[in-house]
């Protein structure tokens, strides 16, 4: 059973003459890496987006862990967002290129936010959660910061931790280094190929091929709306 399946997928923004993306369909098996790459505007990103949740699919289906949890409906392009509960968006996670922290609350309170007020976790239980989640990105000495006393990296981490305290059969990574100064840009990659060897499945968009052939399991590149190339061999895909 494959963590997500992506079934015949149609996307048409409420304004667009076609779809942005036409048909598409791909398996993430559990624990793998799927790199999604294509050029801008090629709908890497509205692909991430259906699959979070954040926007209506007027075709096809997205089921995880064999249970569907989307369909296409094809008078839902004008909608803002798909209908999918909020126990059901839990299960996907996404970390985005701007580290969107609650500028109100400090580092902890960012990540137990969604734990104590969606999911009602015992506060105490969610912190200290928390706390091992900032020492797995090494931020542990940050916990009681404000966003805007981090750098561009720790709070791009931070947003990790966000998404990690949900425990998300799936994570989704939009850019996520795309707005970062250079030198923060490793620490952020790493955290993201310790996640991948840890088992977590994820789908990555990202600029950074280097990064791309050494963490992909699979990848696509998407264009014109549809998958025009995949590989289960990123060194020769990205080599080539
Ligand atoms: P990528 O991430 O590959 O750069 P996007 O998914 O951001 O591509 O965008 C794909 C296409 O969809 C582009 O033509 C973009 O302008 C369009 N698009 C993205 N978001 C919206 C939106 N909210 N409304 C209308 N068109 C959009
Ligand atoms: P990205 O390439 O990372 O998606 P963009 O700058 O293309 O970044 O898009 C940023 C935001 O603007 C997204 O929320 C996207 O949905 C929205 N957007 C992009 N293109 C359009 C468009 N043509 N019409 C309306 N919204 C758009």
């Amino acid at each position: 059973q494959p963590a997500l399946s992506v079934s015949n997928l149609t996307k048409q923004y409420a304004n667009a003459d076609h779809p942005v993306l036409d048909d598409i369909s791909f398996t993430v098996p559990k624990g793998k890496v799927f790199v999604v790459v294509g050029p801008s505007g090629s709908g890497k990103s509205t692909l991430l987006r259906t699959i979070a949740g954040l926007e209506p699919i007027q075709g096809g289906t997205i089921a995880l862990d064999g249970e569907v949890i989307e369909t296409g409906r094809p008078d839902s392009a004008k909608a803002g967002r798909s209908r999918r509960s909020s126990a059901l968006r839990t299960r996907i996670g996404m970390v985005f290129q701007s580290y969107d922290l609650f500028p109100n609350k400090t580092v902890l309170g960012n990540i137990t936010l969604a734990p104590t007020l969606v999911q009602k976790r015992d506060r105490a239980e969610a912190e200290r959660e928390a706390v091992k989640l900032l020492e797995r990105v090494g931020l542990a000495d940050r916990k009681d910061a404000w966003p805007h006393e981090l750098s561009g990296g720790q709070r791009q981490r931070v947003a990790i931790c966000r998404a990690l305290i949900l425990h998300p059969e799936v994570l989704l990574f939009d850019e996520v280094t795309a707005a970062l100064d250079p030198e923060m840009v490793r620490e952020v990659l790493d955290v993201m190929l310790g996640l991948a060897k840890s088992g977590q499945t994820m789908m990555i968009v990202t600029h950074e091929m280097n990064f791309a052939r050494a963490i992909a399991d699979h990848v696509i590149l998407l264009d014109g709306g549809h998958i025009v190339e995949e590989s289960d061999d990123a060194h020769a895909f990205f080599t080539n």
